[in-house]
Formats: C-alpha cells, sequence, structure tokens
C-alpha cells in the first residue's frame, strides 16, 4: 500500500486529493495544525480511514516528527497562507508558512532521508499567482515570474527551492503551476465562492447585497477535483519536471457574475453588486490564462468541465446549504416556541 502524507489536509485540495489517494489504495497521513484544530471533523467525514498527525509549517521538528511516523512514499505540500488579499496584512506570517514553510518540508525530508531525496517524490503547490503582471500571454512553464503580493513573491520562493532540491539533491521533486482552481469547498474570502454564496443567499431573501473589489481581472478558473489528479500523476513519472495546470480559458468577474446570477434566475446582478474601494488590492493581477500543453502531452491531463458548469455546480450546492440552514433555523425556532 503505498504512502501519502498531506500538509494542508484541511484546505479545499487536501480533501479532494485525499479522497483521490483514498480510491487509490494510499494509506494516507494528513498534517494537522494546532491543539482541538475544528476542520479535523470535516476531513475525517470525507476520508475516514485518514491518520491525521500533528504539525505545523513553521516547525521543522514536528514535520521531522510527522515523516518518522508516516514514512511516505509520496509528499504533497499544499499547506499555505492561501489568501492573496490577506498577505498584504499579514506579509511576515505568509513568507514564513507559505515561503519558508517549503524549505522546512525540503529540510525535513532531506534529513529524514539522510540526504538521499530520490526515494521520496515530493510535488510542491506552486501557484499561476508567480506569474502576477504576466509577462506573456499565455502563460506556461518558461514565463518569467512577476508576483504582484508578499503571496505570489512566497509562492515564487517555493517554486525556485523545489527546483534547487532537485538540481542539488537529485530530489524527486516536482511544481505544479496551478492556476485557479474552485469547488463548493472553497473557502468563501475567494471570489468565485463569495459570488456563488452571494447569489444563491439573494435568490433565498438572506442578504440584499453583494460588496465586491476589482471585477474586471481576469482569471483561469478550473476545477479542484481535477486538478488533484494532475499532482498526482506528476509523482507518477519517472522524471520530476513542472507543469502549468489549467483551463487555457479566461473570464473576468463580470462573467462570473452573470453565470453565477442567471443561474438563480436573477437577470440583473447590477442591482444587487456594490463596489468597494477598500477591497481592491494594492496591486492585483490584471489577467491570467495557462497553457497546460506539456501536463496534456506528458501526463495526458486535461480538465472535464467547462467554466459555466463549475460555476453551477457551485451555485446550486450554495442554494442547496441556504435552503438547508433556514430549514435548521426554522426547525430550531418552531421547538423553542
Ligand atoms: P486569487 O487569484 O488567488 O487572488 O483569487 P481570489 O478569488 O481571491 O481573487 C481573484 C480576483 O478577484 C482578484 O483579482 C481580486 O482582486 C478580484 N476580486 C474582486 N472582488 C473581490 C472580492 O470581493 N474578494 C476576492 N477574494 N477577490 C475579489
Amino acid at each position: 500500500m503505498p504512502r501519502a502524507l498531506i500538509t494542508g489536509i484541511t484546505g479545499q485540495d487536501g480533501i479532494y486529493l485525499a479522497e483521490f489517494l483514498a480510491l487509490k489504495g494510499y494509506e494516507i497521513f494528513g498534517l494537522l495544525r494546532g491543539q482541538n484544530n475544528p476542520k479535523a471533523t470535516a476531513v475525517q467525514q470525507a476520508v475516514p480511514s485518514i491518520k491525521l498527525l500533528g504539525g505545523d509549517l513553521r516547525d521543522l521538528p514536528s514535520l521531522i516528527g510527522a515523516m518518522e511516523i508516516a514514512k511516505p512514499d509520496e509528499v504533497y505540500n499544499l499547506g499555505a497562507i492561501s489568501f492573496v488579499g490577506l498577505s498584504w496584512d499579514q506579509a511576515e506570517l505568509t513568507s514564513g508558512i507559505t515561503g519558508m514553510g517549503v524549505l522546512r518540508v525540503l529540510e525535513a525530508l532531506r534529513i529524514f532521508t539522510q540526504n538521499d531525496m530520490s526515494r521520496i517524490r515530493f510535488y510542491q503547490a506552486s501557484s499561476s499567482e508567480m506569474f502576477g503582471k504576466v509577462r506573456e500571454v499565455p502563460q506556461r512553464e518558461t514565463t518569467a515570474f512577476h508576483p504582484r503580493s508578499p503571496y505570489g513573491v512566497a509562492k515564487a520562493f517555493g517554486h525556485h527551492l523545489t527546483v534547487n532540491y532537485r538540481e542539488s539533491y537529485g530530489a524527486h521533486a516536482c511544481a505544479g503551476i496551478l492556476f485557479n482552481h474552485e469547488s463548493p469547498r472553497r473557502g468563501h474570502e475567494f471570489v468565485t465562492r463569495k459570488v456563488t454564496r452571494g447569489a444563491a443567499r439573494i435568490a433565498l431573501g438572506l442578504q440584499d447585497r453583494l460588496v465586491l473589489g476589482n471585477l474586471e481581472a481576469r482569471r483561469d478558473w478550473g476545477f479542484a477535483g481535477d486538478y488533484v489528479e494532475a499532482m498526482w500523476l506528476m509523482l507518477q513519472q519517472e522524471r520530476p519536471e513542472d507543469y502549468v495546470i489549467a483551463t487555457g480559458q479566461t473570464h473576468s468577474i463580470r462573467d462570473l457574475l452573470d453565470i453565477a446570477f442567471q443561474r438563480v434566475g436573477i437577470p440583473n446582478w447590477q442591482s444587487h453588486v456594490l463596489q468597494d474601494p477598500r477591497l481592491f488590492r494594492p496591486a492585483d493581477v490584471d489577467l491570467l490564462v495557462g497553457d497546460a500543453s506539456r501536463a496534456r502531452d506528458e501526463l495526458g491531463w486535461k480538465p472535464r468541465g467547462d467554466f459555466r458548469t463549475l460555476i453551477e455546480m457551485m451555485v446550486d450546492a450554495d442554494l442547496a446549504d441556504g435552503e438547508q440552514n433556514e430549514k435548521q433555523a426554522a426547525g430550531s425556532g418552531n421547538r423553542h416556541r
């Protein structure tokens, strides 16, 4: 039975990846931060066979300890402070976890394997945010980086370090440059989920308005469930490489609003959406669109659904959620009466 250790197990990608690896027959270990982490239950519900280990990307001994218990064949480093907006307010923390965290995981691997790093396969969650102010369209593995946020800078550090450990120590280390990937499990702070949840709640009469920032930004949004398969495929290759994972399609926040509000039967989102300059970022990424042809040619990977299907699925899940919450609230109200 192959063994995998996943950092960032409580995040969207951590849960999808654990579900995917469980179906492949892996024994899965997830690194869980903090005491009594409230997100542990959701992970255990999704993947009952998972073993959760305490540890923190800021703490090298805890990472070595996790490796001693997990004895992994594959390590997936998905843990990060992942919200770009927060990275200006907590730039040091973001650098320490999203950037230096990669160094600590790689060092833990080097120490644990006694410098024989090639015997454990390592995946680093690199990000299209590294392209930032894009140098070419579409972006591919060879496109130069120009990150626009402390988050993007930290991810670029982790990316270069992954390549460096491959070249310095012969590590079987791959960096997946994943473009934005979403799902009903996406955090509420990200714009797709904020919009799908907002549209659902407005349609259900639970909220009147949706307050957003820059509506002109364009992203290449795919489905997270498809993207975790690409992570695994990278580690199954004999030769470690870095791959762009993207749909090749780009859409604006306005397109996102059109689809989400149409899905709930509101033709005119303009009357519900306000723009607040406080939600504009000090520097934004205007356009992202990826060229995933290397992943297609070498891994046989391609995205399954399109953008509309993804957003409609997220809206439907948020509608179901909102309705269930309403029923529960009404139920508890009745009991109290
Ligand atoms: P990112 O690409 O990792 O930064 O993903 P996000 O979903 O956080 O943001 C995508 C884009 O949506 C960025 O260009 C944001 O400036 C823009 N955006 C506009 N309004 C909002 C908002 O209210 N929340 C978030 N998170 N992003 C917004």
